[in-house]
């Protein structure tokens, strides 16, 4: 029988520092999509490394996360942030810097799983020197992306024809949703292999509170009405369209309504002027008494956020997966989100929480009014809500999923090779 004992796999994601602290520095899904997939594969047998940029001169190159899983920084470019839009032209030295560490450790990778387009081009590169399968997960789609901004960076076309190629040719595609998938193949390209493996989150950090408990931690009133929002202070995660609805809701001139937006950011930088943004908002429509900014949260807080929210928001313009909605669900709090990508998988209407148009500020304040009046239905929502994660959407099950993905392209290169002809 195949066994995992000693068996390597490389997963790269070249600007997803998967040992950073996540919430800040444009760090969110992708990060923690890859610590934890490569953590639960070390769990399960597999000696994982987990390869990015080195984005700052005094990060540690090697980072030791538990036994066979690590992540290993490559010098590729200046040794500071990067934005993603500028690191293409440092991926040859970043591919070069990946060959002379596995000729100074002698390791072989026969799976390399790569993570967004620009890791995706290293992987093909790698193909042409290396005997290894390339699995790929995309966790943003160029085709979609651009279709919704009014600014096209430079780097489009190249990154356009770099997800079609990898779409065609890597060994297997992973996406994280059957709407992630039909992108692909409606905007990218009907040729290649595609796996539907969701994101997964950890069951035992998200829903180990009560309500009542994590109020009392964070100092929050049993009876406020809390509404919650965590992620990157980014545009197109629609944080507008929530402070907005807030201000429509028929409850926003109680006392006891809480608008909590959570996050990281930073002076100056593309963040900290989205955060800027917004609080102007929240003071325009007279919402700054009511609105609390906690920042960056961490371990030691966003479990206890989650589960003391009456409802928690996702009002992304778009979104492959979402990982936000599933952590909220695992701690028992309903949903409301815009009704694309991935959260039309991971939320139930009527059964976890609500989905509304995205940008549509309106629908969402009726949407979360709906909620906030139903102390008894939230609850219900929130128990089916634990369930459908415990079912379908923990680290293990997805990392088993993956583990059997790669074995099974292991034992069978030739095969895969006749079939990704045929283009199936
Ligand atoms: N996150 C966090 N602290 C913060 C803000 C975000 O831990 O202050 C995490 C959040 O819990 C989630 C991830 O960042 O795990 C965001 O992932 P998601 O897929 O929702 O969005 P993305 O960042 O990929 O667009």
């Amino acid at each position: 029988m195949f066994s995992l004992k000693n068996q390597h796999v490389a997963l790269i994601s070249v600007h997803g520092d998967p040992a950073i602290e996540i919430g800040k520095e444009e760090a969110g899904g992708q990060n923690v999509y890859v610590r934890q997939v490569g953590e639960a594969l070390a769990r399960q047998g597999w000696q994982v490394d987990m390869f990015t940029r080195q984005s700052s001169a005094d990060q540690p190159a090697i980072v030791e996360h538990a036994p066979n899983c690590r992540t290993i920084r490559l010098v590729a470019g200046p040794e500071d942030f990067v934005p993603r839009d500028e690191i293409f032209e440092f991926l040859p030295e970043f591919l070069q810097k990946f060959l002379d560490f596995q000729a100074e450790s002698g390791i072989e990778y026969p799976v390399v799983h790569t993570n967004y387009w620009m890791s995706s081009w290293v992987g093909m590169e790698l193909k042409k020197r290396k005997k290894i399968q390339q699995v790929h997960t995309y966790h943003s789609l160029g085709a979609v992306k651009y279709k919704s901004i009014s600014t096209i960076p430079l780097i489009a076309s190249t990154r356009l024809a770099t997800e079609k190629t990898c779409l065609e040719t890597a060994e297997r595609i992973v996406a994280t949703s059957p709407q992630e998938r039909e992108h692909m193949r409606s905007l990218v390209s009907t040729r290649g292999k595609i796996d539907i493996i969701p994101c997964g989150t950890d069951i035992q950090r998200f829903g180990s509170f009560s309500q009542l408990e994590a109020r009392e931690k964070l100092g929050l009133n049993p009876e406020d009405k809390v509404v919650f929002y965590v992620g990157r202070f980014d545009p197109r995660k629609g944080i507008e369209t929530l402070v907005r609805a807030v201000g429509r809701s028929k409850f926003r001139d109680q006392a006891n309504l809480k608008l909590v937006i959570g996050g990281g950011s930073r002076p100056g930088q593309s963040d900290g002027m989205e955060r800027d943004r917004i609080e102007g908002i929240v003071k325009e429509l007279g919402l700054s008494d009511m609105t609390i900014f906690p920042g960056r949260l961490g371990d030691d807080t966003l479990p206890a956020f989650y589960a003391a929210a009456d409802v928690c928001v996702v009002p992304s313009h778009y979104e492959p997966f979402g990982l936000v909605a599933i952590e909220a669900m695992a701690s028992g709090t309903p949903v409301v989100a815009s009704d694309v990508g991935g959260l039309q998988f991971t939320v139930v209407p009527e059964e976890t929480g609500l989905l509304a148009p995205a940008q549509d500020d309106a629908a969402f304040a009726e949407a979360i009014d709906r909620i906030l009046s139903d102390a008894t239905w939230r609850n219900q929502l929130g128990v089916a809500a634990r369930h459908r994660v415990e079912t379908y959407f923990s680290w293990e099950g997805v990392a088993s999923q993956l583990s059997e993905l790669y074995q099974k392209l292991m034992s069978q290169p030739a095969a895969e090779k006749e079939l990704q002809k045929v283009g199936a």
